[in-house]
């Protein structure tokens, strides 16, 4: 039998895309990468996907999983591979209130975990404004991060067990719900971010939190990134480390958002040249519930913060959200970044990390380097600047393959001699292939060659990304 019909013996024919409808599979989420995979197939289960990756290998075709595809780095495409999307292993197996865990299977939308954790008076803390499509097996395979990751760390630092499908087909069962385990080398860090190079992931134990009792949240202008630090520091020294989310909007962005998206309004005219969105959260109902004058103690703290900082005219200007209302108003006008950088060509993504107190001298160093290298130049910056993550989006006035390496290269370098990372969320994938070849540690690179040839000696995972040559 073909490949196609042997699938269809294991999945189920209904289970088995070809032609026109495997197309939605096929092209990424920006429209930037555009592949043609064999078939498309749709496991049910982790017995399944085991059977598919078995299929595969026997008739020697490259295996690319996809889960929500709203990965930014071209992690999914393939031409002539078979696509597997697991979005039909979406049952969330328990939820465990007592040991405050989740189990849920890889195809799991991150809306729905956070919805049965709410349920349970829980919350799932991995939040950003894909969480209405990625998937748990998605987000993992990426080690997604996102506005939280400043108080609870990201996708890695949630998860407590994996079940994972490998290369010659066997299940690999990591489901811990252990906090501690030192049995060995820890396997399940080895998947987690791999960008589905090293195996399938088909289930996990996610960890979960008590919900937010209520949170305090404002839009803030500052003078400049060291006054949003003081901010920042003077928030977390106030509440023992609540601030859950401290994201970065310079002039340039409030101005695009204006252009692209007039509805959502912007909170100050003029704009200035640094907008903060600050946002804590507390379980604790002495900060949560509302005194005799009907404040929330959390909200007073930090407007009693926003005042003393502009007293000392380090804050220019707040506005404080005073119901859910007017704080979605305000991560609106956040999470529109992806969809208003994407309307730009040609463009160059990058998705940095630095020091927190580098995150300055880079974006003046970084603009200095790109109006030498190509004056006219525009550029994009978001940040989650609470953990030093910049998505620094470069417009060059040309589209040239080599304009465009250019520009990559010098952002790296200005990352580097800061002491920074040129890859701090989105993964990889096919978009950073070069700058993987050119700053990653050769030793390091050596030894992530020797570990994929020691779990896909065929090379048949996800081939092509994430390591370089
Ligand atoms: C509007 C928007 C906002 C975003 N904001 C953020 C953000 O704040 N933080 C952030 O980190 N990312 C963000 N992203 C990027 C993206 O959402 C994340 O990378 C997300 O983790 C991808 O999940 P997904 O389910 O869509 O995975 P996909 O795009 O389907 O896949 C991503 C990668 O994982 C592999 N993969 C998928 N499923 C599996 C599996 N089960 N086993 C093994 N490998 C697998 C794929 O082959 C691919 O390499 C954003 C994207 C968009 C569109």
């Amino acid at each position: 039998m073909g490949l196609v019909e042997d699938l269809q013996a294991a999945v189920g024919a209904g289970n088995v895309l070809t032609g026109p409808d495997s197309a939605r599979y096929a092209r990424d989420w920006m429209g930037r990468y555009e592949g043609q995979p064999v078939a498309v197939a749709r496991p049910g289960s982790t017995a399944e996907v085991a059977a598919c990756v078995k299929i595969a290998a026997r008739h020697g075709v490259p295996v690319v999983p996809i889960s929500g595809n709203t990965g930014l780095v071209g992690g999914t495409m393939t031409t002539g591979g078979l696509m597997l999307t697991l979005e039909r292993m979406n049952r969330i197996r328990e939820v465990k209130r007592d040991s405050r865990l989740v189990i849920a299977e890889a195809g799991v939308i991150l809306t729905r975990l956070h919805e049965a954790a709410e349920a349970e008076g829980l919350y799932f803390p991995l939040w950003f404004g894909a969480r209405g499509s990625a998937m748990l097996g998605g987000v993992l395979s990426t080690n997604a991060g996102g506005s939280n990751v400043l108080r609870y760390g990201s996708t890695r630092g949630l998860c407590l067990g994996l079940e994972v499908v490998l290369a010659d087909g066997r299940m690999l069962n990591l489901m811990s719900e252990l906090h501690k385990d030192n049995s060995g080398y820890d396997l399940k860090n080895l998947f987690i971010g791999a960008e589905g190079t090293l195996g399938i992931i088909t289930a996990a134990v996610m960890k979960l939190v008590p919900a937010p009792k209520a949170h305090a949240t404002a839009t803030v202008a500052v003078r400049s990134l060291t006054d949003a630090l003081t901010l920042l520091n003077r928030m977390q020294e106030a509440t023992g480390n609540r601030v859950e989310a401290f994201e970065f909007m310079p002039r340039t962005y409030s101005e695009r958002l204006r252009e692209a998206r007039p509805d959502l309004g912007l909170p100050f005219d003029p704009i200035p040249e640094v907008t903060i969105l600050i946002e804590a959260a507390t379980t604790v109902p002495t900060e949560a519930i509302p005194d005799d004058a009907g404040e929330i103690p959390l909200v007073t703290t930090l407007e009693t913060i926003l005042a003393e900082l502009m007293e000392a005219g380090l804050v220019t200007d707040a506005v404080l959200a005073r119901n859910e209302q007017q704080r979605r108003a305000m991560w609106e006008r956040r999470e529109a970044a992806a969809e208003i950088s994407v309307g730009l060509h040609p463009e160059v993504d990058t998705d940095v990390c630095l020091p927190l107190d580098k995150v300055e001298p880079f974006l003046a160093e970084a603009l200095r380097r790109l109006d030498a290298l190509d004056p006219g130049a525009r550029t994009l910056t978001v940040a989650h600047l609470g953990d030093g993550n910049l998505h620094f989006t470069a417009y060059p006035t040309r589209d040239e393959a080599r304009l465009k390496d250019k520009v990559m290269e010098t952002v790296e370098d200005v990352v580097a001699e800061l002491g920074g990372s040129f890859s701090a969320e989105h993964g990889v994938g096919l978009s950073k292939l070069n700058s993987m070849a050119r700053r990653k540690d050769p030793v390091a690179l050596d030894v992530m060659r020797a570990l994929k040839a020691a779990l896909d000696p065929d090379n048949r995972m996800n081939p092509g990304k994430v390591i370089p040559g």
